[in-house]
């Protein structure tokens, strides 16, 4: 059956009341356009539940109608899983479900609806006297049932984990309106399939997040922030391999920046001044989270060793907390100068942590070879093998023709990509930007797998048709 859109907003009206729902497309604006402007399709309606059973009345009414429904959190994916794709759908935002269900800081763990944007999740477990250590730029935005769905990583990955690793148990709302209770605060659990890891990451095509219980952590004592020359990236990687040796999971980030990416941020004002003690291609940003009772110095002491033996050319430890808040904003620009300097093609791609140097060097000539003058912006998580392979149109360059070029650039990175065992989606996801790309690289077996599931739980193909799999 095919609904007009008045049937839609109708209906809608009657499940939620008129004040939760958006049928003026004029209105959609704020949930139709997304952080990258590349999707540009309508929707039928937003609908905006304030309760779970409200959602669930939702779900039931699309599934009985077979209305198609665009999971929304805080609109900040760079997939365009969160919005539509035919123009045909609801979209249904989660966030007005927001609250704290409980929050337990002596077990490590509290329960927050899904509409709950990452900021006020880090605020409630710092009111609790802990931490919940996820941090993307976006975290002012970006909520709960969306960080969980994209399964978002961010800068300290390397030490807690992405947003898989930090959660313990979700609620979720079913295709058909049913709903999984899975909201337990259980470290072992091996009663069957894994379905809290299936609905993370599953980018809103198997369930609606409504809830989650997150993992808190103690808060570090102080940090020791290094923003620190190195000539390369093999010499950022030996960096990595010796820091960690010595500091162990209290080393929770290391990332790797290059010289252009800190150049255009002051030449577009982005930096009022170069944070760094002397030009270099390449910089590290490495932090150590010391916790209480420990002892500092420890980065003090590994950059000395580093520096005689030649893998650190130079460097500054953050004095303040105001030094250390330039060189994160520095790392946090990275991508959005590229913006301001023009045109660019992006890439968020993963290999094993070792490789890391063969795919900046690979990557770099395979762009060139295919749109010379091209200019690299490579930077990111180094110590989880997630680089953001990112290129700036050549100086000058029309930035539409370069644009037109940008196929043969993707080529030519994920082969390089694929040929060093990588992934062509490190921590974003598939949404509905990579279904071409993942049905060319992922494994056939996989592939039948996951549309088994897609099936199974949502026969009738009704939670964001044409994400992921296209
Ligand atoms: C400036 C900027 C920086 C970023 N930095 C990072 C980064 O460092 N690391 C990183 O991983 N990502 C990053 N991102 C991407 C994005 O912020 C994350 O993917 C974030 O987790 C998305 O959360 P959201 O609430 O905005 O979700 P949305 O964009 O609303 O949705 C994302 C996906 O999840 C699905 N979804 C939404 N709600 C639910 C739900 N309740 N249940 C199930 N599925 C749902 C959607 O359908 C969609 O497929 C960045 C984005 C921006 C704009």
């Amino acid at each position: 059956m095919t609904l007009s859109r008045d049937q839609i907003v109708s209906a809608l009206t009657q499940i939620l009341g008129a004040e939760s729902v958006v049928g003026e497309p004029g209105q959609m604006t704020g949930y139709i356009s997304e952080p990258r402007k590349r999707f540009h399709k309508e929707a039928q309606a937003v609908a905006l539940p304030r309760t779970v059973a409200e959602l669930q009345a939702v779900m039931e009414w699309a599934h009985e109608v077979g209305v198609h429904v665009v999971p929304q959190a805080g609109n900040t994916g760079l997939v365009g899983g969160q919005v539509p794709l035919f123009g045909d759908e609801v979209i249904v935002s989660i966030s007005r479900l927001k609250g704290v269900r409980s929050v337990d800081a002596a077990a490590g763990h509290m329960t927050l609806d899904a509409g709950t944007t990452l900021q006020e999740a880090h605020e409630i477990a710092e009111d609790a006297g802990m931490m919940f250590p996820l941090y993307i730029a976006s975290q002012g935005s970006a909520r709960i049932g969306g960080v969980l769905g994209s399964n978002a990583g961010g800068v300290q990955v390397l030490s807690y984990g992405n947003a898989r690793e930090l959660c313990l148990g979700v609620e979720a709302v079913l295709a058909d309106g049913s709903i999984y209770k899975g909201l337990n605060a259980l470290k072992k659990d091996n009663m069957g399939y894994d379905i809290k890891n299936l609905l993370i990451g599953s980018e809103g095509t198997l369930g609606i997040i409504t809830a989650a219980t997150l993992k808190l952590f103690p808060k570090p004592d102080f940090y020791e922030t290094a923003l620190l020359n190195v000539a390369s990236p093999e010499a950022a990687l030996e960096l990595f391999t010796q820091l960690r040796a010595r500091a162990g999971s209290t080393l929770t980030a290391f990332e790797l920046m290059p010289r252009i990416g800190i150049d255009l941020q002051l030449k577009h004002g982005m930096a009022a001044q170069d944070p760094s003690a002397a030009d270099s291609d390449w910089y590290v940003l490495a932090e150590i989270s010391v916790p209480k009772g420990m002892g500092g110095g420890a980065l003090e002491a590994a950059l000395e060793d580093a520096m005689g033996a030649g893998i650190v050319t130079n460097g500054v430890i953050a004095g303040s907390l105001a030094q250390r808040e330039t060189f994160w904003t520095l790392r946090e620009q990275m991508s959005e100068v590229q913006s301001r300097e023009g045109a660019s093609i992006k890439h968020d791609v993963s290999v094993p942590v070792a490789a890391v140097p063969q795919l900046i060097t690979l990557g770099i000539a395979a762009a060139e070879a295919v749109q010379p003058g091209i200019r690299a912006v490579a930077f990111g998580h180094l110590g989880d093998g997630n680089i953001h392979f990112n290129f700036s149109q050549p100086e000058g360059a029309d930035g539409k023709a370069f644009m037109e070029g940008a196929e043969a650039v993707h080529e030519a990175v994920y082969a390089v990509v694929l040929e060093l065992g990588g992934s062509v989606s490190a921590e974003h996801g598939i949404g509905q930007l990579k279904t071409k790309l993942l049905k060319q690289v992922k494994d056939p077996v996989a592939l039948s797998m996951m549309k088994s599931i897609k099936s199974a739980l949502d026969p009738k193909g009704i939670l964001n048709p044409g994400k992921v799999l296209g």
